[in-house]
């Protein structure tokens, strides 16, 4: 039984001393990274911001942005680390590489002390999740070079939650050990969720009759796709809490149990601002804009305005569950860097994934982009359960659905059992040819 636990001020605090805490803790920031951090103390100077007589949050706006290029442009020009690192190198004890596709990660270190402060981040995902001591929570992750649930198994096991680790492992060996271990709650991604269900019912493993009640996903958007948590939450028998973070920012953002479909952004550890992409002005509350985020207090390997390429839609309303943290409504809507326009239509991934998880007798799909004399067009591949009556009529009817939400008409080809990849960690079901 976990024990429920009472939720931290840090949680509550009314927006007028959110934000003075916030500005109180930008500016120690800003003051610990000039002089001593290369990479932002040129970027201030460039700005010509000085942090003493910073008022915050007034004075925000005085702050220069961030990129991930100009981060992995500042890895190329000083291998390997970079120069955006505010301690001596020997105080760094961690390693973490993002998970890119463009194959120029980005390396991000950390100390004893800003992985401390990781920590933190995640036991305010367990806290949202009723999870706690006298769980026992299983994590089939590979346990290599990417954040991932490196964080969240510390966290766990600081939060005394008993964390087993599944990296390793095939998938039939990670579904005998969430039985005979009694495994009460799992972390992985929406995708390998899915994927481990699909397993268990060729293996006759009753899922639903394990003890799993909570499954955290992070790592993919699918955990704030309804269709795809509804997906999980069938298979499982468990409730989804979705959960969001990035390699150089942070534990972000989690969903808490009373209101599904929002993200609540861990405010008193990060400054958010929601900006219009093109102006970089901030967009209103309701408004889709992309989500921009300093790390308040991992000052060892920060970002400071940090263009993180999600597109979100901020509430700041009050949630039933007490925070007074805002949320990000439907979770991340859209990579900016992952759309692709094919005939005049922007598609971003997460559409054809909300299409696609509607229908339950579909495993798994692939979507690929190609283009030939500069047109470009996009093709779908679905492949049907086992034994699922009629693939044409169901590709018919999934291009129909598809037809209706993106405007735009998309040959669908049903495949034989098991020819689509399967995917443990990000999955690659957006294939764009060049
Ligand atoms: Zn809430």
């Amino acid at each position: 039984m976990s024990i429920a636990t009472q939720l931290p001020s840090e949680e509550r605090l009314e927006r007028g001393a959110l934000e003075s805490l916030q500005g109180r803790k930008l500016g120690e920031l800003v003051g610990q990274l000039q002089g001593r951090n290369r990479f932002y103390t040129r970027k201030l100077e460039a700005a010509g911001v000085r942090a003493l007589g910073l008022r915050f949050p007034r004075d925000l706006a005085l702050l220069p942005f961030t990129t991930k290029a100009e981060l992995t442009d500042d890895q190329a020009a000083n291998p390997p680390w970079g120069s955006a690192l505010t301690e001596p190198l020997p105080h760094y004890t961690r390693y973490c590489q993002t998970s890119s596709t463009t194959g120029r990660p980005l390396r991000w270190i950390d100390t004893n002390e800003s992985w401390q402060w990781l920590l933190e981040c995640w036991k305010a995902v367990y806290r949202a999740a009723r999870v706690g001591p006298g769980d026992r929570a299983f994590f089939p992750f590979s346990f290599g070079p990417f954040l991932g649930f490196w964080a969240a198994f510390d966290a766990g096991s600081q939060a005394g939650v008993h964390c087993v680790p599944g990296g390793g492992m095939s998938s039939p060996l990670r579904l005998s050990l969430i039985e005979s271990l009694a495994i009460d709650v799992v972390c992985c991604t929406p995708t390998y969720a899915l994927h481990l269900a699909e397993v268990a019912a060729g293996e006759r493993v009753r899922l639903r009759e394990s003890r799993v009640r909570v499954v955290i996903v992070a790592g993919e958007p699918g955990g704030s796709i309804p269709a795809t948590r509804s997906r999980i939450e069938q298979a499982w028998g468990a409730r989804v809490i979705d959960h969001h973070g990035l390699t150089e920012v942070g534990p972000l953002s989690f969903e808490c149990w009373e209101a599904p479909g929002f993200l609540h952004l861990n405010e008193s550890r990060f400054l958010c601002e929601v900006v219009d992409a093109a102006t970089l002005r901030p967009v209103p509350d309701g408004s889709r804009g992309e989500l921009v985020v300093t790390s308040l207090g991992r000052s060892a390997s920060p970002v400071l305005r940090y263009r993180t390429g999600d597109v979100v839609v901020r509430r700041s309303e009050p949630c039933a569950c007490g925070r007074s943290w805002a949320r990000l409504e439907g979770g991340i809507l859209a990579r900016a860097d992952d759309m692709v326009n094919v005939r005049g239509v922007n598609v971003y991934p997460a559409a054809i994934e909300a299409v696609v998880r509607g229908f339950p007798e579909i495993v798994e799909f692939r979507s690929t982009v190609s283009r030939s004399h500069e047109m470009r067009s996009l093709s779908l591949e679905i492949e049907p359960a086992p034994g699922a009556p009629g693939p044409e009529a169901l590709a018919a009817a999934v291009g129909k659905r598809i037809r209706e939400a993106l405007g735009l008409t998309v040959p669908v080809r049903a495949v034989e059992s098991r020819t689509l990849p399967r995917f443990e960690m990000k999955a690659r079901r957006f294939v764009v040819e060049e």
